[in-house]
């Protein structure tokens, strides 16, 4: 595998007696945590061009590498567009710093955005609210379907004649919640239709703390965003489910934009965050 040399920059104690007539507890099959290239046709790496995203596409090329797979690999980024005045919604660079990732891996990269909506400011204002966690339309609609559409592309240009079996890479981590953490690193993903596509989520590097994501940047010489100096998580510039201190800091930065999203929460009437409106992000930025 071919790399690039440099990078941009361098988430009981029962009764005894009671078990002799109890019959043995059948062992519960292990859940696999060993994906199997052999299995699939292709492996898509969402690369939302952030810290997670880098340190997935390397662990996804390293193990296709070794298998003998890393043919199977694509990149994929879903844009997300911009706002009605233009600014991009994703952190400028984003795009560029996913291209990098698969450039560096020497794996085909491709940019695909919703064919349903333009970007995700059209599909928030349709919804007439912000996405929070227990509403993760933003992901569900610009990403997620986004990346099943592309599986089928995939699908339609291999031309198999039956479904297409691909493994779909998420840059998840246990460390992040408790709900990531209860998620099983290999499962039957939700976007599989029986006599469209089988699709298997992968979460490779599920293990890893932030600090490990960081040695595995440094250790590898891994394009890195530039706006790690100020926030913890990139994406979206303005993410509902983002820290406090990340908003104002970006708020800081984007001035713009946040004044535009000002402008849609009011027309919307719905805080941003719950007991946080984004008025208040932007007076705490400029202060
Ligand atoms: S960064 Fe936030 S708003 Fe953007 S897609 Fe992700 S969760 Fe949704």
């Amino acid at each position: 595998m071919t790399k690039s040399p440099t990078p941009i920059r361098a988430c009981g104690n029962g009764c005894g007696q009671l078990e002799l007539f109890t019959p043995p507890a059948e062992a519960a099959p292990a859940a696999a945590t060993e994906f199997d290239f052999d299995r699939h046709d292709v492996v898509v790496v969402g690369d939302s061009g952030g810290k997670d995203s880098g340190v997935l596409v390397h662990e996804v090329c390293t193990q296709a590498d070794k298998a003998g797979a890393l043919n199977k690999v694509r990149v994929l980024h879903c844009d997300l567009g911009r706002t009605p005045n233009g600014h991009l919604i994703e952190w400028p660079g984003a795009l560029e710093v996913a291209r990098d990732h698969a450039a560096l891996y020497g794996v085909p990269f491709a940019v695909r955005r919703s064919q349903r909506w333009p970007s995700l400011w059209d599909r928030i204002m349709d919804h007439g609210n912000w996405p929070g966690y227990f509403a993760r339309f933003c992901t569900s609609d610009t990403k997620t379907a986004v990346g099943r559409a592309f599986v089928d592309e995939l699908g339609a240009e291999l031309r198999l004649g039956r479904p297409i079996r691909a493994g779909y890479a998420v840059g998840m981590r246990a460390e992040e919640s408790r709900a990531r953490a209860a998620k099983p690193v290999i499962e039957r993903h939700r976007m599989t239709a029986k006599t469209l596509r089988h699709v298997t989520t992968w979460l490779p590097i599920h293990h890893l703390k932030t600090d490990e994501v960081w040695k595995v940047h440094r250790d590898h010489g891994i394009p890195c965003h530039p706006a790690y100096e100020w926030v913890g998580r990139l994406s979206c510039r303005a993410c509902p489910l983002a820290k406090r201190e990340d908003l104002i800091e970006s708020a800081r930065i984007n001035r713009e934009l946040f004044d535009e999203y000002a402008g849609a929460e009011e027309h919307m009437g719905k805080p941003f965050k719950k007991n946080l409106t984004l008025r208040h992000i932007i007076e705490l930025a400029r202060s």
